[in-house]
């Protein structure tokens, strides 16, 4: 069955209805707890807005960071409110509590169109158990604070991958619907994995391989070509017999990447050359080195300027690419020049007609912190777990609930 949206609860009707929405506002905070990266909360409007505009009793329940085992200032949806009331330009409340009294009384005194925003979900330990009948119950406290004629919207695209109280078994008891976030991002991870058209590159970076792992081999069965840099190449140059110094290393991966690279010689790709530091530091000295002559004392932290180039015309036919992963530490200027390089290489093969996919938290931050233009990519994703755990084939609990 296919999974209902936003539009058909809208021509359903929600005007005095109280309508559930999970949103996905985990938005990164400075130590003084203000915002450093809007983009979540940006993404969340669209479908509060068309809720609050035609009339529901919108409340909205998202988790902020992991706070371990109930309420923790540090983590208060607080500041969100305020940054969401300012996008939605109107005022949100914000509950002092998940489910409890003061969550209740707010949400009996909506009147139609007004937003209330529930304190971090993840302060109810309940949301994340693994025990059933222990979500259950958190979920039945959610479903009254909407009503008999409730619904649920589920639009926080990076947890549709949980099976969690608010994500999965809230739409167990109520209408459920996607919203336009969660259809959005659905429709371009459909695209990706049926339509595809070819050439497909991937690029894959970012810290841990074992995380990516699965994504590797399941992708590298589909995509022409699999340009592989990060922290995680230097499992693979391990591999390959080469020394990496004090560079990341999966000891545990080593025979794994082995594997992959036999299997998958004509579509895997590795770094040409490193660029190599002498400690992990902003003010590190770098210098590039060929991959298989990292000296003993270096750590590589970026791909050097010769996998760019090689990268770069590998990507240049692309006419489908999906990214995910820096190339290098980007959050250190002397080892960003991988991740703007790559960047820009996909945004040259596919900017004209062609079809590019971001996935991924730091992956996102990087396009915007290195400067690169946020629409040179066809879609930016906000789920980084998610859509990985998607293109592996996998089912996500918070995707098939919407279904049935
Ligand atoms: P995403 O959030 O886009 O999925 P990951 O979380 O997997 O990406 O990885 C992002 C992190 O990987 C960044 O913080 C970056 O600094 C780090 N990283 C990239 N290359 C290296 C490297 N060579 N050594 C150590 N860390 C790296
Ligand atoms: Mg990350």
């Amino acid at each position: 069955m296919a999974i209902k949206t936003l539009e058909d609860l809208l021509q359903e009707g929600v005007s005095g209805r109280g309508v559930l929405v999970r949103s996905d506002l985990n938005v990164p905070l400075d130590e003084q707890g203000a915002i450093t990266d809007p983009g979540r909360i940006i993404a969340s409007v669209p479908t509060l807005k068309a809720l609050s505009d035609a009339g529901a009793k919108v409340v909205v329940t998202a988790h902020l960071g992991r706070p371990k085992g109930g309420p923790d200032p540090k983590f208060s949806l607080a500041p969100v409110a305020a940054a969401l009331g300012e996008q939605l330009g109107r005022h949100v409340q914000l509950a002092g509590d998940v489910v409890g009294t003061d969550a209740l009384a707010r949400a009996e005194g909506l009147t139609d169109g007004d937003v209330l925003l529930l304190e971090n979900i993840r302060f109810d330990t309940r949301e994340t158990s693994k025990d059933d009948a222990e979500r259950g119950k958190l979920a039945k406290a959610l479903v009254e604070l909407v009503g008999d004629d409730g619904a649920f919207v589920s639009d926080g695209f990076g947890v549709v991958h949980r099976k969690q109280a608010s994500v999965y078994d809230v739409a167990t008891l109520l209408p459920h619907y996607a919203g336009t976030l969660v259809a959005a991002e659905v429709k371009v991870l459909e695209q990706l994995t049926s339509s595809t058209d070819r050439p497909y590159a991937v690029v894959l970076g970012g810290s841990k391989v074992s995380d990516k792992l699965a994504v590797i081999e399941s992708l590298a069965q589909r995509a022409d070509s699999l340009l592989i840099g990060g922290g995680m190449c230097f499992t693979f140059l391990a591999a390959q017999g080469f020394s990496v110094g004090s560079s990341l290393l999966e000891e545990s991966m080593v025979d794994t990447c082995r594997t992959l690279l036999d299997t998958y010689a004509d579509v895997l790709h590795l770094p040409v050359d490193v660029v190599v530091a002498d400690k992990f530091a902003a003010d590190a000295t770098a210098e590039v080195v060929a991959a298989d002559r990292i000296p003993d004392d270096r750590m590589g932290l970026d791909i050097g300027p010769g996998t760019v180039q090689r990268f770069t015309t590998l990507l240049s036919n692309a006419r489908t690419v999906f990214w995910n992963g820096p190339m290098g530490v980007f959050e250190f200027a002397s080892f960003a020049a991988g991740t703007k390089g790559v960047a820009e290489a996909i945004i040259a093969a596919t900017g004209k007609g062609g079809f590019s996919v971001v996935g991924g938290g730091d992956s996102a931050a990087a396009v915007r912190q290195l400067g690169l233009p946020d629409d040179g990519f066809s879609h930016i994703s906000t789920g980084g777990g998610a859509s990985l755990e998607y293109l592996e084939g996998k089912k996500l609990p918070g995707l098939e609930v919407l279904e049935s």
